[in-house]
């Protein structure tokens, strides 16, 4: 067979929907963008499980018109200039690659406003390009972006997400975890129409408030504080603070918020490792409730491994689990002691 080059638009799709997999991941990005942009507000709002409409409006600092024409092109950013940046890059986004991806699986309208302005500007967008020039209108401080009929020209990608049960408890599940960590961003998160926001964090600078606010109070009850730096090791520094439930707190599923420099992602192995240590030192127990944030030497992180950017991988990755590890054996093993004296007195 003759081998033929793809045509651009072919190329764009699909590696859109490599970045854009599911309504939830355009709402990641969507809120990524919001906290880099420095906001203190974010709210979102969502119908049919994000594939009618996903909305997120921030306070932050705003697109300058002069930049909403090449805003939604693919490799257009802000964050990132030189390659090398990408090794103490703290911003989560990077590659300019979110936005116009949306733009290539669904309908895009931005309005934002920067500092000074008196008005602001709305533009949609389709396929990377501005569908007419930007249009004054009445703005408040920050951006808003929604996003309409996400995936409507992929086919088999809107059945299956119709099909499977909506994409609404993984947003939900996204909002609080970020909340927990950004814990002086006012989050909110609602179904379209309902008055009742399912996530609202308010603004605190305690993290176990910002833990009450999302997870409930009794969550909060059965958690211990934990701590590990190995900054004395002269081939690595990381240091890790976090909260982890106890021996009495009782719940079907592992909750593992996990940052790693900032940035919200999954280490199965952590995880593994980690509910391995709960089920051998408390065998009849639940599984636990985890909130770590991992500070590393940045060139120690590779952000750039998975088009989602949520997988991300570290140098000496074994030995930071089993530190971890270690910690929290120890902080386990001393509550379950207590556990053990107080209700034998
Ligand atoms: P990236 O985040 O990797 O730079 P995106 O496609 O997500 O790429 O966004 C492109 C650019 O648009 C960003 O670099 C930023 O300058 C701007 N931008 C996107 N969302 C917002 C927002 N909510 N507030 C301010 N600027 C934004
Ligand atoms: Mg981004």
């Amino acid at each position: 067979p003759r081998i033929r080059r793809l045509e651009e638009s072919v190329v764009n799709r699909i590696a859109a929907g490599e970045v854009i997999q599911r309504p939830s991941s355009a709402v990641k990005e969507l809120v990524e963008n919001s906290i880099d942009a420095g906001a203190s507000t974010v709210s979102v709002t969502v119908k049919d499980g994000g594939l009618k409409l996903i909305q997120v409006s921030d306070d932050g600092h705003g697109i300058r018109c002069e930049d909403l024409p090449i805003l939604c092109e693919r490799h257009t950013t802000s964050k990132l200039s030189a390659y090398e940046d990408l090794q103490t890059i703290k911003s989560m986004g990077f590659r300019g690659e979110a936005l116009a991806s949306m733009t290539y699986v669904g309908h895009v309208t931005v309005t934002t406003i920067t500092e000074g302005q008196l008005h602001g500007y709305r533009v949609s967008y389709r396929d990377g390009v501005m569908e007419n020039d930007p249009k004054p209108c009445a703005a408040v401080k920050g951006t808003q972006v929604m996003v309409e009929n996400l995936f409507y020209n992929m086919v088999a990608r809107r059945k299956t997400l119709q099909n499977s049960n909506d994409d609404y408890p993984k947003i939900v599940d996204f909002i609080s975890r970020f909340a927990v960590h950004h814990i002086n961003v006012n989050f909110s998160c609602r179904k379209h129409g309902a008055n009742r926001a399912d996530v609202h964090s308010g603004s605190t600078s305690s993290r176990l408030d910002a833990i009450r606010n999302v997870y409930g109070a009794s969550v909060v009850r059965d958690l211990m504080e934990i701590q590990v730096s190995d900054e004395n090791a002269v081939d690595e520094i990381f240091k890790m603070d976090g909260f982890i439930s106890n021996a009495n707190y009782v719940a079907k599923k592992t909750t593992m918020i996990l940052f790693i420099n900032d940035r919200l992602v999954d280490c199965t192995s952590l995880k593994r490792a980690t509910e391995f240590v709960y089920s051998a030192i408390l065998p009849q127990a639940s599984k636990p409730f985890i909130y770590m944030s991992i500070n590393l030497p940045p060139e120690h992180v590779d952000v750039n491994i998975h088009p989602t950017k949520k997988e991300v991988s570290l140098l000496n990755q074994e030995r930071i689990i089993e530190k971890i590890k270690d910690a929290i054996e120890e902080k386990l093993m001393n509550c379950n002691n207590t556990r053990i004296f107080q209700t034998q007195a």
